[in-house]
């Protein structure tokens, strides 16, 4: 019997039909057109991922498939393989497309790309695929990145079509299943909601009100969580296109009186040039694939992996290393699912410099805790804010430094330490300095109630300069860097700078 034709879309980091081009590109063909999520099994235990993410993609699997039907499509969900999901519909039906987005993703779907791409081929199906932002494949020359990437993102926002025709002749749910048994990992505490209304719902809270002391706040762990746009989830699952919010912000711009536009300016070109930032860095990940696994720079291999000190990294993972502000942060994070990016970068740099944890190991933990993890942004990341680029000015947080700088009256310790809600203000940022009298009046006896602090800073870092001084000085090592630069570098000056001789502490 002849197979019936059909083509798909499949959705992969993608969850909307708003700016989506697959779907625009599939509504061309008068073929009967099934609307794919594929729940990868084996995905969901690798390290990196947590069941946090699969709560926020659920969210938003819901409402896609509801924003489907108002096009009069279904959303069909299969559990499985992607090469075992294609290959049984094979067998039924005649696939002559499949449309989807470019995915930057890791190293488990660049190989899963790279299979499905080879099976397509074989089975000849053809494979369209289309960028999802400013990211560019298989890009020739760094200097031409920025101009291909603000070409896109001036492009016109892809309307929704509603000519497609349905495809109706297949079980399958449209509603995401229970799929317990495939998390290895899972968290305590909140996760942000997802879906698409909630991604509009969001940017819009922040471009009326949230967003107007978005730059004064951005670094202020507390504060943050209000006043920053925490509209990351929604970019790395793909219920908003960054597109999208950039032609929301210019519509914002132009509807304010001058001196509202003022105050709003410097908030929205904040906001615009980090989105710049996440193409930039999502493109070191596509231009080089191995940053997940290796330093940029060749030279810093070795340098913190052989000596893991298991008792710090406990320590570090579940905020108990008697610094209290970087103690509040991480339990914060853990609770939350999201933390602003000084402390992010905060906690990168404790862990690096001062605990001389190697990135690969905390990359992990942290990538569970972010509701928004994003490989591209994350590995890079990591490795600038641990010092391994080799183009980076090395950025050394002082914690307590930090700590008086950005919760000077001790609220946000108190709230996410209360072993320490008793403290006065004068000992929150450095407990240890309290009297056994003091400690006694606060009922927080340092060493018993609340942590020793684990390593002495100003200690730390100076071994850690050390070590850095002795790879910088090794023949050839400006040479690599320079290198590096020319393939991943920023063009914005100041930001990256080669070699990274510089160093900055904060
Ligand atoms: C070690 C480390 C790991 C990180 N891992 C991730 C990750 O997995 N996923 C992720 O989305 N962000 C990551 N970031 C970047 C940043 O911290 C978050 O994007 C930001 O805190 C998200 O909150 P927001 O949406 O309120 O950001 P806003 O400040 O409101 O910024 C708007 C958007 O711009 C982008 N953005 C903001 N800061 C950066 C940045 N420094 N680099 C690249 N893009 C940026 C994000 O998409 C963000 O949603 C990481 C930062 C560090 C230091």
């Amino acid at each position: 019997m002849k197979k019936s034709e059909i083509q798909i879309v499949w959705f992969k980091r993608d969850l909307r039909i708003t700016d989506h081009k697959p779907i625009y590109e599939a509504s061309k063909n008068s073929t009967p057109t099934l609307m794919l999520y594929i729940v990868e099994t084996d995905y969901w235990s690798e390290p990196f991922a947590n069941r946090r993410h699969w709560s926020f993609i659920h969210d938003s699997l819901v409402e896609l498939s509801r924003d489907l039907n108002t096009i009069n499509q279904k959303l069909i969900i299969q559990i499985g393989s992607v090469e075992k999901v294609f290959k049984d519909l094979s067998k039924k039906y005649k696939i002559n497309y499949v449309f989807a987005h470019e995915e930057s993703g890791n190293d488990w779907t660049f190989k899963r790309d790279i299979k499905v791409r080879s099976s397509f081929a074989n089975s000849k199906i053809n494979y369209k695929e289309f960028p999802a932002n400013g990211v560019v494949r298989c890009l020739k020359d760094r200097n031409e990145w920025s101009k291909i990437r603000n070409f896109r993102m001036k492009e016109n926002i892809i309307p929704t079509p509603n000519n497609i025709i349905p495809f109706k002749a297949i079980n399958g749910s449209p509603i995401p299943p229970k799929t317990d048994n495939i998390f290895i990992n899972n968290f305590r505490g909140k996760v942000q909601k997802g879906g698409r209304s909630q991604a509009l719902k969001t940017i819009n809270s922040f471009l009326q009100i949230r967003g107007k002391n978005y730059i004064y706040n951005i670094s202020k762990p507390g504060k943050s969580e209000n006043s920053c746009s925490r509209i990351s989830p929604h970019l790395t699952w793909g219920t908003i296109s960054s597109k999208e919010i950039i032609n929301m912000t210019s519509i914002k711009i132009n509807s304010l009186h001058e001196v509202e536009r003022k105050i709003w300016k410097k908030n929205i070109s904040a906001l615009l040039s980090r989105l710049t930032w996440r193409c930039h860095f999502i493109q070191k990940l596509e231009s080089q694939p191995s940053i997940e696994f290796k330093c940029m720079h060749p030279y810093y291999e070795g340098l913190r992996e052989k000596q893991v000190n298991l008792k710090f990294y406990s320590a570090w993972k579940n905020g108990q290393t008697g610094y209290p502000f970087v103690d509040a942060c991480m339990r914060f994070l853990n609770y939350n699912g999201w933390i602003t990016f000084r402390m992010r970068a905060m906690l990168v740099s404790f862990a690096s410099y001062d605990l001389w944890l190697d990135w690969r190991k905390i990359g992990y933990h942290l990538a569970q805790m972010f509701t928004d993890y994003e490989p591209g942004i994350h590995y890079s990341q990591l490795q600038m804010q641990s010092g391994v680029t080799g183009i980076n000015t090395l950025r050394i947080y002082n914690p307590i430094k930090q700590s008086y700088d950005q919760d000077p009256n001790g609220e946000f310790i108190k709230k996410w330490v209360p072993e320490l809600k008793n403290v006065p203000e004068a000992w929150i940022h450095e407990p240890w300095k309290m009297s056994l009298n003091t400690q006694k009046s606060s009922k927080c006896i340092i060493g018993k109630d609340y942590p020793h602090k684990i390593i002495v800073h100003s200690e730390a870092i100076k071994k850690a300069k050390s070590q850095f001084t002795k790879i910088m000085k090794k023949e050839g090592y400006n040479e690599k860097s320079k290198f590096i630069f020319t393939k991943l570098g920023s063009r914005r000056k100041k930001r990256e700078v080669l070699p990274n001789k510089q160093l900055k502490l904060l």
